[in-house]
């Protein structure tokens, strides 16, 4: 079975200061490290479960967080490709996602650093009226190649958006938020023992999750911090300012959910 794991930091066990998360921050080496752990726990769950193939898909920030000379053996990279496109090598001939180190949709009090793709200026986005975050985004554009997700990892308030959006999927907690940066951690031993069970359990699930598949035409809306961000947006062909600080757009393909902004 061929498995593709779609990785972030913010979601990853320790992590929830913006010094781990930023690759400007003073802990991002360490954090790095901690994400590749936490890969590596999950690739050996995934392999104990019987898959045959896992790609690994190193998401956050453009890429290059993972400690590439560590990453198991077992494992192949693939980089993203730029706004948009972050999970190239996902097609049909795979049999699940796995979402590694998630965190929540921006506004969620008690998501550790929740965000919806940008902490900086994005509010609120939505499809069809619906809200999404990223997980949502992940589970629509793998759905187009109806690829079920089963596995998602991240805090308390990640797993509780994933399951009530995907359902019975492998839920793995490995913190509890306070707040955006304050919550219950455990530790990065204890991290990877949990996800590399709940990477093999979710293995077994393959089968039995449906694919979250979600028709075109997408109606989008980015809700922005600032009204300025909506102006910065404006030049996209086909926006429409909806009001200060919102832009509208109707696309037709997943490959455009993101074309909305740059
Ligand atoms: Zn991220």
């Amino acid at each position: 079975m061929k498995i593709y794991i779609l990785t972030d930091i913010e979601g990853v066990g320790g992590i929830h200061r913006r010094e781990q998360s930023s690759p400007s921050g003073s802990e991002y080496p360490a954090a790095r490290e901690l994400l590749t752990n936490e890969i590596n726990a999950v690739v050996e769950g995934a392999l104990e479960g019987g898959a045959s193939e896992v790609l690994v898909s190193d998401s956050h920030a453009g890429g290059g967080n993972v400690i590439w000379n560590k990453l198991h053996p077992k494992a192949t990279m693939v980089t993203p490709c730029g706004h948009g496109n972050w999970a190239p090598g996902l097609d049909s001939k795979i049999d699940a996602m796995f979402l590694l180190g998630n965190h929540a949709m921006a506004g969620t009090q008690d998501g550790i650093l929740n965000h919806t793709f940008s902490s900086a200026t994005i509010f609120n986005f939505t499809i069809n009226g619906k809200k999404y975050g990223e997980i949502g985004v992940a589970a629509i554009v793998a759905g187009h190649y109806k690829v079920p997700v089963v596995f998602c990892s991240g805090d308390l308030a990640a797993v509780r958006e994933a399951k009530k959006l995907l359902g019975g999927l492998e839920g793995v907690v490995v913190k509890e938020g306070y707040s955006m940066y304050k919550g219950k951690l455990f530790t990065p031993e204890k991290s990877c023992e949990l996800v590399r069970n709940g990477a093999k359990r979710a293995m077994s699930k393959i089968g039995s999750i449906k694919p979250y598949i979600l028709k075109p035409p997408y109606k989008l809306k980015m809700e922005f911090m600032r009204s300025d961000f909506a102006d910065e947006n404006m030049d996209i062909a086909g926006n429409k300012r909806l009001d200060s600080r919102s832009i509208g757009r109707t696309v037709n393909s997943v490959f455009e959910l993101l074309s909305i902004y740059h």
